[in-house]
């Protein structure tokens, strides 16, 4: 396919012609969201293509996979296919992926195969590190967690965060006093030493098995690794650093310490790195990620790098860009960082502000909204909306709401509340409270016995897919149920003890009351709480301030519309079965945490949740004296700054006056945003009608 060079400038204004036309050196492209940073790569990518630059030249990084697919899609739209055969382009881990792969082949032969120390490789070695650290209970509480012990979760986040601020283990301590100053010597030592541990285990496979080596690699040790590689081996670093021409990130100012080393030094030779970035969009300081270093610190790596900036708002309309532009003014950012934008497109609609008594009115307003929206619009598919919430944990609302009305709706980077696995696990034992021996009974005893934790609080169980089997046979010998089976046959004394206590916790939550609510309750004091947090608390959350027990509260709130038991696991039931339908077609309303939004647009956008402690997340406010410490706002401001900025056109911002028994009151965040102040006071004022009429329809009930 031939290229017309015009065609790919086309349309660009005169700063961003001149970062798609740079071509030599560092160059720096530093603009609010919605500016065209990532159109502006794309395009100079295209360009280099066209002009002669061989695919396989170029280098590029993105922050997800997602972006990079799409980022392909759209080269191949500009170029053709064959065109960029041979290009990189991916996230900093998938490259240093291949590398790695490659390069330790050549260097190491079989010694150089290597494992992902994946999700589950992690939990199962944390779980015997917990042990061999021994007495791990008494360890300090941190600072940060919930509970009394230490949480492989938060560890696992620390040893993560130290060594992409570029520590090894042997640093332990001195890493994590750095990163963590609020933690208390203890604390530094126990997570240390963990850490210690953990990189031992990844290593010990390694050596044990040497016939066949498997010595595990986790994502930052991907990074850490080809750093090292590329740093110290001579002919690595003679072969990569001539190997591309031209390097660049989308996203920089969430890139990490060593993600950042390693653009520098593939780029040392040539010096052309062109990197795109904002300030104001850095949501990832809880892995350490730090724009000082990065963005910031680009003068001072590069003194004669360009710097361009991209003063215009192409994404949003108007009033999208003025609110955005004010809450970013509340930034704790150095002038030259604060990138205030102009609007090209005129206002439109109004947004949208609502109040609502809970996040269950909260939700049929947004249904209501959107289906408004697209009875007026003919041409909004459901495709063009978004609901962005700062938590997991906070979508069950919506998806019952959306699941009621018929509107199909697709999760991204997480999965749908009802399938999350600790709410089949609660939702497991309400089964069982209610009726263990029909065959929805059998799934949910199954399940139960399925979740195999020795040490930590109730289930207490570890009888194993062996044991379930033979249960199975033998139920199916003796015609009965499977619960019944348990009672009637002969197991080893340690089975007995067992599934005594699973009988006697079952017959718990069962006389705990008549509720669907009471029996929840019940089964999360009878040792699922503790299950939960001593276990590993992975939830799908990253970082993202949620938590599994979150999604619990959640599943007792939703319970409360619910008198009987199995009125709630018909209704649970009616829903996954009408999720899995709707989800069928590709046409779908998305649902997703505003960390996953990023870089993305759509046409309308709902930020649910935008109240006090949800938006600004409790888990991230810090408070001195009862005085809330406007630091800890700042990551949770620019994450507000990085939702409203993904509306083209209508954006809305709702939230409920009482979350899972706690008043919010709406976030702070709405007073910085003035023009939405006239907004924010009808939307006060009319809540404040409804609970009115609401209260007097209720007086006059009761009078009746
Ligand atoms: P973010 O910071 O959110 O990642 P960004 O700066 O990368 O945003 P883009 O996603 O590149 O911004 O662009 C935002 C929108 O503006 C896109 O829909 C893009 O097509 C459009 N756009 C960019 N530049 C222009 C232009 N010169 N003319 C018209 N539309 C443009
Ligand atoms: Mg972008």
């Amino acid at each position: 396919k031939s290229i017309d060079l015009d065609e790919l400038s086309a349309g660009l204004n005169a700063q961003q012609f001149e970062a798609y036309a740079h071509t030599k050196g560092a160059a720096l492209v530093l603009a609010g969201a919605g500016s065209g940073k990532t159109t502006v790569l794309i395009r100079r990518i295209a360009r280099l293509i066209a002009e002669g630059v061989p695919p396989e030249k170029i280098l590029v990084t993105t922050f997800t996979r997602r972006a990079a697919d799409d980022m392909s899609e759209r080269l191949v739209k500009l170029l053709g296919e064959e065109a960029v055969v041979g290009l990189w382009i991916g996230t900093f881990h998938s490259h240093c992926l291949r590398i790695l792969k490659k390069e330790w082949a050549e260097r190491f032969g079989k010694e150089g195969r290597f494992d992902l120390a994946d999700e589950y490789w992690q939990k199962r070695v944390c779980r015997a590190i917990l042990g061999k650290m021994g007495d791990y209970k008494s360890l300090p509480q941190p600072p940060f967690g919930q509970n009394m012990k230490l949480d492989p979760k938060l560890a696992l986040l620390a040893i993560s965060t130290a060594k992409n601020s570029g520590f090894d283990c042997e640093q332990g301590e001195t890493a994590l006093t750095k990163i963590y100053p609020d933690w208390e010597e203890p604390q530094v030592h126990s997570v240390a030493k963990f850490w210690r541990c953990y990189e031992q285990a990844k290593q010990k496979e390694f050596d044990v098995l040497s016939k066949v080596p498997a010595r595990r690699l986790d994502f930052d040790d991907l990074l850490v690794e080809a750093l090292y590689l590329l740093r110290d081996d001579k002919k690595a670093q003679e072969e990569y650093l001539s190997k591309f021409d031209y390097l660049l990130v989308d996203e920089t100012q969430d890139t990490s310490e060593v993600q950042w080393q390693l653009a520098r030094l593939l780029a040392k030779k040539h010096g052309n790195l062109f990197i795109v970035g904002d300030v104001g969009q850095s949501i990832y300081g809880f892995r350490g990620c730090d724009p000082k270093r990065t963005v910031m610190g680009f003068q001072a790596s590069y003194p004669n790098g360009e710097i361009i900036r991209l003063p215009a708002n192409y994404r949003s309309q108007g009033t999208v860009v003025t609110v955005a532009n004010e809450l970013i003014a509340h930034a704790d950012l150095d002038d030259r960082y604060r990138l205030l934008m102009e609007p090209t497109r005129l206002s439109a609609q109004e947004p949208w502000l609502s109040q609502h008594l809970d996040a269950e009115a909260e939700a049929l307003w947004v249904v209501e909204r959107l289906r408004e929206q697209l009875s007026t619009e003919p041409n909004m598919a459901f495709r063009d909306f978004a609901l962005l919430y700062r938590t997991n944990a906070y979508s069950r609302c919506f998806e019952d709401a959306l699941i009621n009305a018929g509107i199909p709706y697709q999760i991204t980077g997480g999965t749908s509340f009802y399938n999350r696995k600790e709410v089949k696990d609660l939702l497991a034992y309400l089964q069982l409270s209610v009726d263990p021996n029909s065959e929805a009974g059998t799934e949910a005893c199954k399940r139960i016995l399925n979740i195999a934790s020795k040490k930590f609080g109730r289930p207490t169980r570890s009888l194993g897919m062996g044991f379930i089997k033979k249960v199975e046979e033998q139920a199916e010998k003796n015609k009965c149920s499977f619960y019944e089976m348990l009672k009637k046959g002969v197991y080893t004394t340690q089975q007995e003890v067992a599934i005594l206590d699973f009988r006697k916790q079952i017959k718990e939550i069962h006389e705990a009351g008549e509720t669907a609510q009471t029996r929840l309750m019940a089964a999360r004091l009878s040792g699922y709480d503790d299950f939960i947090v001593n276990e590993d608390g992975d939830s799908e959350d990253e970082g993202e301030g949620s938590s599994r027990l979150d999604n619990l509260d959640e599943l007792v709130a939703a319970s409360q519309r619910f008198f009987a038991p199995e009125a709630m696991l018909t209704f649970v039931g009616g829903q996954i079965r009408k999720a899995k339908d709707a989800g069928k077609g590709q046409d779908a309303v998305n649902l997703m945490t505003v960390h996953k939004s990023k870089g993305l647009e759509w046409r309308c956008v709902f930020v649910v949740g935008f109240a006090m402690n949800l938006l600004p997340h409790h888990r991230s406010l810090r408070y001195v004296d009862g005085e809330l410490l406007p630091d800890s706002l700042e990551e949770e401001r620019r994450i507000a700054y990085v939702a409203i900025t993904r509306a083209k056109e209508q954006f809305a911002l709702s939230w409920p006056q009482y979350h899972n028994a706690k008043a919010l009151g709406p976030s702070p965040f709405l007073i910085e945003m003035p023009t939405l102040a006239p907004l924010v006071d009808d939307a006060l004022r009319s809540q404040h009608k409804e609970d009115d009429d609401a209260q007097a329809l209720a007086d006059e009930e009761f009078e009746e």
